[in-house]
């Protein structure tokens, strides 16, 4: 287990690395075996969204097991034999233009001399209304954490890339018919995932449509019982008994909480290169957050590997 932050704001650090996920681990793990003092601030538990993977079958060289929860505790193990410090507490503010970097959380102020934002990001909701008083009652943002619920039950999963694509395959070896709504006549998913999709007989394509409203049943104790759609090129309505709808239509990076401390680009992720430099010379950026193409585990370590040699660059500087 990781040693506790005990003094707050007594010590400054050499790194502060911001969300234990893949990134801000590796981040961790690489900061402290250069001899580097790091904690990492994480809101939920370690992991982030690897420790919500239920197969991950794409980490190089991991076959024994593809848990993707057992695979973040083993980096999280790593990380700590090293000396990495856990600190349990959401990271709500930050000042990088004091010296040394400060970062606030409800429970106490942190300064460090170098900062990796590893904060990664959350599933996008579909801005439908009553969305999130349906969540955890038929709405859903992970087929593989919540698909055992609707176990032999009609699903639809609303969305058109990989993950969405993803999804419908989990969903239809364990619901009796999972829909698929996509605003296109298309998938935008890679080509693997058609293949796939195409060989399944209980799945069932919803091309050109829209959700628009949520149907529920029960209003004491609302709950899914469908989902209206538009199809955008007749404008045909039509109603789809399902009892949970999976939203899979993208994701945004956690970087409200900077408030305009580092500059963003237009989708709200931290403008930074593969070595993780950000324009503020002693923040850096690592992971899902971060500007880049390929948002995966295998590219988040790799980005917390390097991020964390350029923290320790900068201190060497
Ligand atoms: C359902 C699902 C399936 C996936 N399947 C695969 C797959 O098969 N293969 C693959 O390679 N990738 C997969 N991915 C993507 C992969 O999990 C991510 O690319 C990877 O986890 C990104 O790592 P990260 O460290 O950048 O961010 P995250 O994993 O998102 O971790 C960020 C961490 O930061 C914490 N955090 C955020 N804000 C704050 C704050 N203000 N203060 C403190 N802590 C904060 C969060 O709680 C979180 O723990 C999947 C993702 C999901 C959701």
């Amino acid at each position: 287990m990781a040693e506790q932050v005990e003094a707050q704001g007594q010590d400054v650090l050499d790194v502060a690395i911001i969300g234990a996920g893949p990134a801000g681990l590796t981040a961790a793990l690489y900061a402290t075996r250069a001899g580097l003092s790091c904690a990492m601030f994480e809101m939920l538990s370690p992991g982030g969204q690897c420790a919500q993977t239920e197969h991950l079958e794409n980490y190089p060289g991991y076959t024994r097991s593809t848990s993707g929860f057992e695979l973040s505790m083993d980096m999280y193990e790593q990380a700590s034999s090293f000396g990495a410090k856990l600190v349990s507490e959401e990271v709500t503010g930050v000042d990088f233009t004091a010296e040394p970097n400060k970062l606030t959380t409800p429970f106490g102020t942190y300064f460090a001399k170098t900062v990796v934002v590893a904060t990664g990001a959350a599933a996008a909701s579909l801005g439908l209304p009553r969305e999130e008083e349906l969540r955890g009652r038929g709405v859903s943002y992970c087929a593989t954490c919540d698909g055992n619920f609707f176990r032999d039950k009609d699903v639809v999963v609303v969305g058109g890339g990989n993950t969405a694509a993803a999804d419908v395959i989990y969903l239809a070896r364990i619901c009796r018919k999972v829909y698929l709504v996509h605003r296109r006549d298309k998938l935008s998913a890679t080509a693997i995932y058609h293949q796939r999709l195409a060989e399944l007989e209980n799945v069932e394509f919803c091309w050109d449509s829209v959700a628009e409203e949520f149907l529920t049943e029960d209003e004491a104790r609302p709950r899914i019982s469908g989902l209206r759609i538009r199809n955008t090129k007749t404008d045909a309505v039509r109603d789809l008994a399902v009892s949970a709808v999976f939203i899979a239509v993208g994701t945004r990076p956690n970087t409200a909480f900077l408030g305009g401390a580092l500059a963003l680009d237009a989708g709200g992720y931290i403008i930074a290169d593969g070595t993780g430099r950000t324009a503020t010379a002693d923040v850096f950026a690592a992971g899902d957050v971060r500007t880049k193409e390929l948002r995966q585990v295998v590219t988040a370590v790799a980005d917390g590997a390097n991020a964390a040699e350029s923290a320790a660059d900068f201190l060497n500087a």
